[in-house]
């Protein structure tokens, strides 16, 4: 391949990092020579490659499932003939000769195997979930194949490896579980050989199989997964995750345009993030990273000498104050109140219906004979408010948006709340939230509020913000992306 630089040589004895490269980050011949030349620069380590599928696939994949299983055979066939070419157009760009000839009939092998599954989804007019993971499946494994291949071609001594034969799970088709011990021994034999020869390993991500060899999955954006379990099974130094983002952001900058890059937060404080409604990598698919303490550095791909956001396990002392806002909108705050006064009876109860109506909800505070709560959606509760009749009154008010505050400790340090409301008493705050951590700071606002709120906050709390460079994704996702 032209263009691309001496790969640099990797020891056997260097530490490990695991890298993983999203959808974006593979999604065509330019994404690739882009993973090309982050895994081939990276000096006195020994990389690990994990890739999703090319973007958009799997959404593909899902999407030609279903259509077989209702009997049109024929768009499914036909959609995945369009991934086939996609796959074919990019080896073809990025490799020559007998390279590609082998490319082709593996892919080829492959493809036909797809195209059976498919018919006999038709003929079953059933998608399963055994069948379905074993369909969605096919993405990750077209995608760590062609980058293998354009490692090789590009001289770098990489080497495949089918993650069904070391990531071994439970038969929870859709959303599997690691069997940790086998798991970690194969990861160790499989992966570990090839890193003692000085190769560069690639695996697919988000895919596993059972100890009886049935393909299996780690649920949708299980990659990230994949690749802490790499990492905790070889005691990697670090895992980076390539996006098309900078990294995680101060704010969402389609709300704030002064938004940056936050660059160090604790596995906490993004998972605070990621239950107030910021698009951040969900935490809970980094735990065996977190667990081994290793460090995970969110990266972009499109922009790759940029800092990052590295997510460690304690956030250092330093990192005390505010690490960023969020603003979850269209949410409902729903007034219980119960004249009784509120006990654990009827608390039992309020919970059992609002479970009931699979209202999913926040709980805000409760006084003498008061419960506060948010939901998402109002369309379970005049029917939960009927149920509820006999004990509660229930009342709600829709169209809020609850603004949130997330830092290591702020709720300790009284000056962060008070100059909170300094900055937006004259909005029309509703309701301060009291939630169980110290790590945020929340209240309720008129949803037509909540961008004047977050922009306020942040020229508080982020002053002189050099607004961050456009990279393409960036005004798309408040944080990691694909
Ligand atoms: N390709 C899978 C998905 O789209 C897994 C991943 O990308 O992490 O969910
Ligand atoms: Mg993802």
């Amino acid at each position: 391949m032209s263009g691309v630089q001496q790969p640099s040589r990797f020891e056997q004895d260097d530490q490990i990092v695991v890298m993983k490269f999203g959808g974006t980050s593979v999604e065509d011949s330019a994404a690739i020579k882009r993973l090309i030349q982050i895994v081939t620069r990276q000096q006195g380590i020994q990389p690990v490659v994990v890739v999703s599928a090319l973007a958009g696939v799997t959404d593909q994949l899902l999407e030609a499932g279903r259509s077989a299983s209702a009997g049109h055979l024929g768009s499914a066939l036909n959609s995945v003939r369009n991934i086939y070419v996609r796959h074919e157009q990019i080896a073809d760009s990025l490799l020559t000769g007998s390279a590609y000839a082998e490319l082709e009939r593996a892919l080829r092998t492959d493809f036909q195997a797809l195209e059976s599954l498919l018919q006999e989804v038709e003929t079953s007019r059933a998608l399963d979930s055994t069948r379905q993971d074993q369909l969605l499946g096919f993405g990750e494994c077209f995608s760590s194949r062609l980058v293998t291949a354009a490692l090789c071609e590009a001289g770098c001594k990489a080497a495949h490896v089918d993650a069904r034969s070391c990531i071994i799970t439970d038969a929870r088709h859709g959303q599997a579980g690691p069997l940790w011990d086998v798991t970690n021994r194969k990861i160790q034999e499989a992966v570990g050989s090839l890193l003692q020869a000085a190769n560069v390993p690639v695996l697919g991500g988000f895919i596993a199989s059972t100890a009886d060899g049935v393909p299996t999955t780690l649920g949708r954006g299980g990659s990230d997964f994949s690749a802490a379990i790499l990492a905790a099974a070889l005691g990697a130094l670090r895992i980076q995750i390539w996006t098309d983002v900078d990294g995680v952001m101060t704010t969402d900058p389609k709300l704030c345009s002064d938004a940056r890059v936050i660059r160090k937060m604790s596995f906490d404080e993004a998972a605070e993030l990621a239950h107030f409604g910021a698009k951040v990598l969900h935490p809970a698919t980094l735990a065996p990273a977190m667990r081994e303490n290793i460090p995970v550095h969110v990266l972009n791909s499109r922009n790759p000498e940029g800092e990052g956001t590295v997510i460690v396990a304690r956030a250092s002392r330093e990192s005390r104050g505010v690490s960023a806002i969020t603003a979850k909108r269209n949410v409902a705050a729903v007034e219980i109140s119960a004249p009784q006064g509120v006990d654990s009876a009827l608390l039992g109860k309020l919970f059992a219906v609002f479970d009931e109506h699979s209202c999913h909800v926040d709980v805000m505070g409760a006084s003498l004979g008061r419960v506060s709560l948010l939901v998402g959606s109002t369309a379970a509760l005049p029917e939960i408010a009927a149920k509820l009749r006999d004990h509660a009154d229930v009342r709600w008010e829709n169209h809020r948006a609850l603004v949130c505050l997330v830092g290591e400790n702020i709720r300790r340090d009284a000056e962060v709340a008070s100059r909170v409301f300094a900055t937006v008493a004259d909005l029309d705050v509703r309701v301060l939230c009291q939630g169980a951590s110290d790590r945020t700071i929340s209240f309720l606002v008129e949803e037509s509020k909540a961008q004047e709120s977050v922009q306020r906050l942040h020229r508080v709390f982020f002053p002189n913000a050099e607004p961050v460079r456009d990279w393409g994704g960036i005004s798309s996702a408040f944080c990691q992306a694909g």
